[in-house]
């Protein structure tokens, strides 16, 4: 009784030389118990998933922040990277559009005016998508910092449309000699 209560205390020796993980979280993954099954002479744990999911996953991975969910973080990257109707596919096509394309109806205001894309992003959406990462939610834009500059690392983020605007009015309304443009951010 006593050795099953110092077991559940996480994090803790077992068997001597194995970190108990009991009732720990890495990302999603919250330790239930440990496996009866050793593959390797590894120790796996069975963890519970925040989507729901059992999985048992080796201690030395969970440690190192190598697995962080039951597979299901690595089921939405690679669903973004697949498929052309997602928010950041938007996003990046809509990007090129109004900078490249002079019949796009935002192109006045961002390629019209030498606001480019990196060649990066431009030849690829996967290199966009490693760059910026899910869109946070529905209410976000691709933004510029500051409205300014070119679309390339380092110099976007996702905002708040609202957030977004405000940096478009700062803009548009301190500086260009206090001539207004007319806002039309997509
Ligand atoms: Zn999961």
């Amino acid at each position: 009784m006593k050795e099953m209560s110092n077991l559940l205390k996480a994090p803790d020796k077992l068997n001597g030389n194995t970190l108990c993980l009991l009732n720990t979280r890495f990302g999603k993954l919250k330790v239930l118990n440990v496996c009866s099954e050793r593959k390797n002479k590894h120790v796996y744990w069975n963890c519970l998933c925040d989507c729901g999911t059992v999985v048992g996953v080796r201690g030395a991975f969970l440690n190192s922040g190598k697995t962080t969910s039951c597979g299901c973080n690595r089921k939405v990257a690679a669903t973004a990277h697949g498929r052309h109707d997602t928010p950041e596919y938007c996003s990046w096509s809509n990007m090129i559009q109004r900078c490249t394309n002079e019949k796009d109806d935002s192109y006045a205001w961002y390629g019209a005016k030498g606001v480019a894309v990196c060649s990066k992003w431009l030849s690829s959406f996967e290199a966009f998508y490693a760059d910026m990462g899910l869109k946070p939610g529905k209410g976000y834009v691709l933004s510029r910092n500051r409205d300014k500059g070119d679309y390339e690392p380092g110099n976007c983020s996702w905002k708040t449309k609202s957030e977004n605007a405000k940096e478009v009015n700062d803009r548009r309304f301190n500086g260009n000699n206090g001539q207004i443009d007319i806002i039309n951010t997509p």
